[in-house]
């Protein structure tokens, strides 16, 4: 691209967020372009594409609402979608509303400046392309950074290495192979039995464990589908009641663990188990605030890991001793019982962590470890992590690197202090990755709509958070943090997975209180915003 393209708005990213950016904008009549990294639509599912890769938010739940066609249209195939058919759908969302022709793919935006005086964004990007907008919304995704430690020797190991969140289109085929994961978050408690499957010898490096719960996976009846459907506007409403936005038909219940009799309490956790995912942690309203209830949900995993897995030291070493559900809680189909097959080791580098990549492999200590491929599960830089890899400069040339060098600090997650005009989606101090992402990720777009569209109906150029509206919104979220057992492990929701980022908590708790106050906003004329201009 040569010359400057001039629209409404221009937004950073394919996502889902991204792509319903694009629809809603085109809705109120601005022009718009999409500038995306990746080669296609799908964000998170066009890169995860590692073996096992799939939603943990029921598929049923795990889609747009916005329109009642699409919704109405779309079999989803199991409980839990796997990532090639929520890409299938990211595609033919794509399509239906013709989202094409105002994207653009395999480019990366390096830089947005504000200009004061025209009040307007120029965005460039890595093929010399330049943009200006007056609006400047980012879709980067929380989830879009992928993350590899910084293992001294990286360069001179001589086999393949992978990360799961930077998968190769064609595929692994790790048959015969030694292989060697690295963590054991998320993708790899989804990854692990199937490379295990594959694979001559697995050597999984755990610092961490991590609880599971099983998916229970399985197709979904054409029963269940038909009950959902015949009015989804309603299943959609009752989730948005749920504080995660997820799971109204098994919702948290109002009992608590350290009240209930100790046979009962069993009782309801096997139950929640059986069902499987996410709900487990739904089993009683004290979990995530009280440590002693919350050490009861804790135990019984435990003590579910040690009834599958033979090994009683293995099983020790699977079992965490953290607070459950303070870092993510994982959904799985047979993690656990993956190590009692014969190839698979699990080597604890809590104490002793990885000292080097070799030629061959790894060492850990005096252990040298050979492999012909090694996969970084790895993370991501969470949240901030693709918004802080632009150089973004806002009113007299603040960077939003040095804004946000002590933790992110925003007012409802969308918008920043020195950033006029600059929405971000999902950003921290919002629900986000507390909950299902793609309804967050609708509210939002919704939100950041309406208030362009009021901006523009009542003649102001500009928006942007007062600082006395966003420092009274970061203490709200630290607070609500501080009210539960959240804090309390190194997760990636705190920035504890990278060296050197600021130990904040990111998102907020409780989406129907959130989306009560963004509507607030909105009604009072998006209070806690200064907008300026010539208005009507
Ligand atoms: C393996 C995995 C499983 C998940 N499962 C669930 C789940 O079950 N339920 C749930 O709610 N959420 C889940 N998530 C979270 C998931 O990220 C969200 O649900 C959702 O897909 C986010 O959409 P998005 O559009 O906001 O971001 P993304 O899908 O991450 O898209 C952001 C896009 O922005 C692009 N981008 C970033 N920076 C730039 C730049 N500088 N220039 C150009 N392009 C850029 C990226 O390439 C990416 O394509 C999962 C995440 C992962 C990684």
């Amino acid at each position: 691209m040569s010359e400057r393209a001039e629209v409404d708005v221009v937004i950073v990213g394919a996502g889902f967020a991204g792509m319903f950016m694009l629809h809603r904008a085109r809705g109120i009549g601005l022009s718009a372009r999409v500038i995306e990294a990746a080669g296609g639509v799908g964000g998170t599912w066009y890169w995860n594409r590692y073996p096992g890769a799939r939603c943990d938010v029921e598929s049923m739940e795990y889609s747009y609402q916005f329109s009642e066609e699409l919704q109405q249209e779309w079999e989803w195939t199991e409980r839990y979608a796997t990532q090639p058919e929520i890409l299938e759908y990211a595609n033919h969302v794509a399509d239906r509303f013709d989202l094409r022709r105002d994207m653009q793919f395999d480019t990366r935006v390096r830089s947005a400046t504000y200009d004061e005086q025209s009040d307007r964004w120029t965005i460039r990007t890595d093929g010399g392309g330049e943009l200006s907008a007056q609006f400047l919304v980012m879709a980067t995704g929380c989830l879009s950074s992928a993350r590899v430690p910084d293992f001294p020797g990286l360069e001179r190991f001589e086999g393949e290495t992978y990360h799961t969140g930077k998968w190769p289109h064609d595929g692994v085929d790790f048959a015969g192979r030694r292989v060697g994961v690295i963590g054991t978050g998320s993708s790899a408690i989804q990854s692990i039995p199937i490379i295990a499957s594959q694979a001559r010898e697995l050597t999984v490096f755990q610092r961490t464990a991590s609880y599971s719960v099983p998916a229970n996976n399985g197709p979904i009846s054409e029963d269940e589908k038909q009950a959902i459907k015949r009015d989804y506007a309603a299943f959609r409403a009752q989730n948005s009641l749920m504080p995660t936005a997820i799971g109204s038909r098994l919702p948290i219940a109002d009992s608590l663990a350290t009240t209930v009799a100790p046979e009962e309490r069993e009782r309801i956790y096997e139950e929640r188990w059986e069902h499987g995912g996410l709900p487990f942690l739904g089993a009683f309203l004290d979990l995530l605030f009280d440590p002693n209830a919350n050490e009861t949900a804790a135990e019984f995993v435990r003590a579910k890991i040690h009834g599958i897995v033979k090994d009683p030291e293995v099983a020790e070493r699977l079992s965490p001793k953290t607070v459950i559900g303070c870092k993510r809680l994982c959904v799985d189909t047979g993690y656990f019982e993956t190590y009692n097959r014969d190839n698979v080791e699990l080597v604890d580098v809590s104490e002793t962590p990885i000292d080097e990549i070799t030629r061959h492999g790894l060492r850990v200590g005096d252990r040298e470890f050979e492999f012909d491929s090694i996969v970084f599960a790895t993370g991501f830089d969470a949240m901030t992590g693709a918004l802080l890899k632009i150089d973004i400069r806002g009113r007299d040339g603040l960077s939003l690197r040095d804004a946000w060098a002590a933790g992110p600090h925003t007012y409802l997650g969308l918008g920043s202090v020195g950033f006029p005009n600059l929405f971000t989606i999902s950003g921290p101090g919002s629900p986000s990755v507390l909950t299902n992402m793609i309804v967050s990720i609708e509210q939002h777009v919704n939100w950041i709509t309406d208030c362009i569209e009021y901006l523009r109906d009542n003649g102001y150029r500009r928006i942007e958070a007062t600082p006395e509206a966003q420092d009274a919104w970061v203490a709200h979220v630290n607070a609500v943090a501080d009210f539960t057992l959240f804090p309390k492990c190194n997760s990636w929701y705190l920035g504890a997975n990278v060296p050197g980022k600021p130990r904040v908590f990111m998102p907020l708790l409780g989406y129907p209180m959130y989306v009560d106050k963004c509507n607030e906003v909105a009604a009072k004329g998006y209070e806690g915003f200064a907008l300026t201009g010539n208005p009507a």
